[in-house]
């Protein structure tokens, strides 16, 4: 029952499924960015498989034509059972991604992941200029990573952030995580480094308008940045954006582990939890 709610979320459990999600994408004119679920792992078998996944998803995405990357989350490839392991892991599939020109996102996670996933991001851009990070603008030290990693010249996509978080590291009120959002937004449109693209990753009608109006203030080049959206969320939303030409991409998640992640995007909203208590309902 709780699958047949987050079929709204998640492409479905194969790569096949993921490729037809993305071909849907790309016909509406919008980029798919493929994540293949699961977190948190810290059994060898299911860190392997993950990385070949990626390699395989990379591989489909290539030969079919995709016009799609990957977004890969560290503790999925071993971060839960350190830094070197999985450091080596997600080396693996940026060079992969690199040897077919497709780029690579890296996902953020809890609070306690955050340091060494930019570290680790740093060491592969040196090696990789075609994979990006994402920042999250519910955290109190994300202003200060986004300057270090603009002065790397390093890609970056500012999402609000979907983990439960302390007082201490975390905003708690919308209104501050979204002017912190609007904040980092004005420091990606000011940054002069002219090789990087960043990503806007929101479905806040606000915070887009504000980026587009960021966008126009300075006059910022359209292949520079982009909108990333959630599958199944607000795609009248991708459509205006795809035909005012803004590039606009969709994450789309598959895989047998889509429980945690589906969660998350139920707590998101109120209006989830009576969806799902209607599908619990139902016969
Ligand atoms: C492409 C992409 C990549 C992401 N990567 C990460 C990441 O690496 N790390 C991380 O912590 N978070 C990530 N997120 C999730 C993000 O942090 C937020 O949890 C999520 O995007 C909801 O916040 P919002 O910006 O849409 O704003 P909100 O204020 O939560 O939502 C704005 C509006 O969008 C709609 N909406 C939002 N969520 C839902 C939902 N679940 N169901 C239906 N409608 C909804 C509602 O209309 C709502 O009013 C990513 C999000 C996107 C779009």
């Amino acid at each position: 029952m709780l699958f047949r709610v987050a079929r709204k979320w998640v492409s479905g459990t194969t790569c096949k499924d993921a490729l037809s999600a993305a071909r849907n994408s790309n016909k509406r004119g919008i980029s798919a960015i493929l994540n293949f679920l699961g977190e948190d792992n810290t059994d060898n078998n299911s860190i392997e498989l993950t990385v070949k996944e990626y390699s395989l998803i990379l591989d489909f995405i290539n030969k079919n034509g995709i016009d799609g990357s990957v977004s890969v989350k560290p503790t999925q490839v071993g971060l839960k059972r350190g830094y070197e392991e999985c450091s080596h892991n997600l080396r693996q599939i940026s060079k992969k991604a690199r040897s077919l020109g497709k780029f690579m996102w890296i996902d953020i996670e809890s609070f306690e992941y955050v340091q060494n996933t930019i570290s680790i991001y740093l060491d592969l851009f040196k090696e990789n200029s075609s994979i990006g990070v994402a920042l999250q603008s519910y955290l109190r030290r994300s202003a200060s990573d986004l300057l270090h990693l603009l002065e790397e010249g390093a890609n970056v996509r500012i999402v609000k952030g979907a983990y439960r978080q302390r007082e201490e590291n975390a905003f708690q009120s919308m209104s501050e995580i979204n002017s912190n959002f609007s904040k980092l937004t004005k420091m990606l449109f000011e940054d002069k480094n002219r090789n990087n693209i960043f990503a806007i990753a929101t479905h806040d009608p606000r915070l887009i308008d504000n980026a587009i109006a960021l966008s126009e203030k300075f006059g910022t080049d359209r292949r520079k940045f982009e909108f990333q959206l959630l599958m199944g969320i607000h795609n009248e939303l991708k459509e205006i954006l795809v035909k005012r030409k803004f590039k606009t991409s969709e994450y789309i998640p598959y895989g047998n582990q889509w429980l945690p992640y589906s969660i998350r995007r139920i707590r998101e909203r109120k209006r989830n939890i009576l969806l799902l208590a209607r599908s619990i309902l139902q016969p």
